[in-house]
């Protein structure tokens, strides 16, 4: 085995511990809430058994570093939330994820506000604004074709979201109600 290969072995070794730490604390992290803080706010998800009144519907990425109920000190129960690459919605002409999302929260739940919301970074804009970065990512490159770049909406910006400096600018949300 030469070195490049025991290099690789190494570090697909290495990959397999970290995947390993990594569901163990998830693991860990279900068992602490089932425990601990299911009982410390059991008043609070009990009422949630009782059904569900969102007061806003978010749409916002797949992105792991984006907490919308942390970010926005919402409880369970408070938020009706889609997720996916880029926070897109594509045209109601054709079903998706999305779509059914929008109707069900709507016309079921009575929610009447529908929250936009990106974040600084974000490796879906960066891709459409760069889709050469972005050729072996077929799947993606097909979604992102549903994008519609709209005027950038950060302040003293007003331009469209075409320039590394744009894609950087801080998370805009934007209130479609
Ligand atoms: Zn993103």
């Amino acid at each position: 085995m030469d070195g490049v290969a025991v290099c690789h072995t190494f570090l697909q070794l290495f990959r397999f511990v970290e995947q390993e730490v990594l569901v163990k604390k998830l693991i860990e992290g279900l068992k602490h809430f089932q425990d601990h803080v299911l009982w410390e706010r059991r008043e609070q998800f009990e009422r949630s058994v009782q059904g569900q009144k969102p007061q806003a519907l978010l749409i916002t990425c797949s992105d792991s570093r984006v907490l919308p109920e942390t970010l926005m000190q919402a409880e369970p129960g408070d938020l009706f939330v889609s997720r996916n690459a880029g926070n897109l919605v594509p045209p109601s002409d054709a079903p998706s994820g999305e779509a059914a999302t929008i109707e069900y929260a709507v016309t079921a739940l009575g929610v009447t506000d529908i929250i936009i919301c990106g974040h600084y970074r974000c490796g879906a804009v960066r891709a459409i604004l760069h889709p050469e970065e972005a050729v072996e990512l077929t799947k993606t490159s097909e979604w992102l074709s549903y994008r519609n770049v709209p005027t950038c909406t950060a302040k003293g910006c007003g331009t469209r979201p075409s320039s590394e400096t744009c894609w950087s600018r801080s998370t805009t949300c934007r209130n479609t109600r």
